[in-house]
């Protein structure tokens, strides 16, 4: 199947700037949009020209430094916002005027209170105005979901015909559903007149989650342009997180045959970067970018990660520039993670000195649920040391400093952990150590791959 190229927008520096605490100055705007510039994306949205000098001198520094990607920056549907836009944009090599107007009959009653014969000569004379600027010109029917259909295909086609060369629908208030807005993306292909001339593009918010979903089906649709932002910032709950839109085909081009000009292994380094100019980090379990998004910490997880990491892991964390995955080390973990840790950390162990380490290791994670190395080193050197002065075979019970750090004095039985995964039921008194550790051995392999099932 032929591979049609998505066009990725990024609207970081303005929709995803417009969030509660992630507006940046002109230098962090500038220094994120070599960022973007690197990262690949096709248009980066700078600013809101009219809205604050800060912004026009955003839109106007990135202008001027940054050269392949086009430059686009916001216009509301009146003269002086297509003005001011142009005066910031106008010294970029590849420049857009985007100008947009709400549609729907809920935003002309209360926001606009114009008709929509108004709204409709608004839209088209703006795109005209814009057009004696710049040849690049994007209109956005703002509510465009909440737009009576009709009207809203017949002013695409007002603004089409006055030389817009991207039609970009938003789902402004984040409601449409995927099947619903892929249809919508649909009606407008075969209904506006002149549409083969210009781009579609989808623009869609996260406020039930499905910014990311509605996005994939509007390009399934036919939309040949993304809009999205880096983390998925943007009002409210967000615009569709790039991240996510671009791993999605990258990962399921079987379903999504389609190619974006972004370089993946940017993709962190860029989240990253995003995170340290506003201080907002990302939830730790987001999509691709997260603390965790690659971090393994069940032991069945942990051992078939260690085997081949295909068994749990989709992308490589090298495809999204994030260093390497994390076996975070915690109750759930199996041996074979706690013993490669300790190969890293230098300790190679015999198979009873691992059960007496690992032992004690579940009991310590138990109580301070991540083993850092530096407790695990702590854990090595009293058990070794315990080990010289107990005879082989005898299991003691937590030594002392390892207890206290744990926060508490108390020990578990010896075979406590065992209770749950295993499949034989032991004895009801093994509190102290008469477990032999010929036992142990013969069902760590598979106390291995039942822990954390
Ligand atoms: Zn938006």
């Amino acid at each position: 199947m032929e591979r049609a190229r998505i066009r990725v927008f990024d609207t970081t520096l303005r929709d995803g700037e417009q969030s509660p605490g992630c507006s940046m100055n002109v230098r962090e705007k500038l220094r994120m949009a070599h960022q973007l510039d690197r990262l690949g994306v096709d248009v980066i949205e700078a600013g809101f020209p009219i809205a604050s000098d800060g912004d026009f001198e955003a839109v106007q520094a990135v202008s001027a430094s940054i050269q392949r990607p086009v430059i686009a920056g916001l216009a509301r549907a009146c003269t002086p916002d297509i003005e001011r836009a142009w005066q910031a944009l106008k010294s970029a090599s590849h420049p857009r005027i985007h100008v947009f107007l709400a549609t729907s009959d809920i935003h002309l009653t209360y926001k606009l209170r114009i008709s929509r014969q108004q709204c409709l000569e608004q839209a088209r004379d703006a795109v005209r105005l814009a057009k004696t600027f710049c040849q690049d010109v994007e209109f956005s029917p703002e509510d465009a979901t909440r737009t009576d259909t009709d009207f809203l295909c017949r002013l695409l086609e007002a603004v089409v015909e006055a030389g817009a060369t991207t039609l970009n629908i938003p789902d402004t208030v984040g409601y449409a559903m995927p099947a619903e807005f892929g249809q919508l993306i649909e009606t407008i292909q075969r209904r506006v007149r002149g549409i083969e001339r210009v781009t579609i593009s989808a623009h869609c918010h996260d406020d039930l989650g499905l910014a990311v979903a509605n996005s994939l089906a509007a390009i399934a649709a036919g939309a040949r342009q993304v809009e999205c932002a880096i983390n998925g910032i943007g009002e409210r709950a967000g615009n569709a997180s790039l991240e996510e839109i671009v791993m999605a085909m990258r990962v399921r081009p079987d379903l999504h045959p389609y190619d974006t000009g972004v370089l993946s292994d940017q993709l962190y380094p860029t989240s990253k970067l995003l995170s340290e100019i506003t201080g907002v980090s990302v939830q730790p379990n987001k999509a691709i970018i997260g603390r965790n998004a690659f971090a393994h910490e069940a032991g069945i997880h942990q051992d078939g990660m260690l085997k081949n990491p295909l068994t749990y892991e989709i992308m490589t964390p090298q495809s999204v520039g994030v260093p390497d995955s994390t076996l975070v080390l915690g109750k759930h973990s199996g041996r074979h993670a706690l013993a490669l840790r300790c190969e890293q950390l230098g300790y190679q162990f015999e198979r009873r000195e691992l059960d007496e380490i690992y032992r004690r290791f579940v009991i310590l994670a138990d109580k301070i649920k991540t083993v850092e190395d530096r407790h695990l080193l702590e854990l090595i050197r009293e058990a070794r040391e315990q080990a010289q002065r107990i005879p082989p075979g005898h299991v003691g019970e937590l030594p002392l400093a390892i207890a206290a750090s744990a926060g508490a004095g108390q020990t578990r039985p010896s075979g406590a952990y065992f209770s749950k995964p295993l499949a034989a039921p032991l004895p009801a008194d093994s509190k102290t150590c008469e477990l032999p550790l010929s036992k142990v051995e013969q069902h760590s392999e598979q106390e291995d791959y039942l822990w954390g099932v």
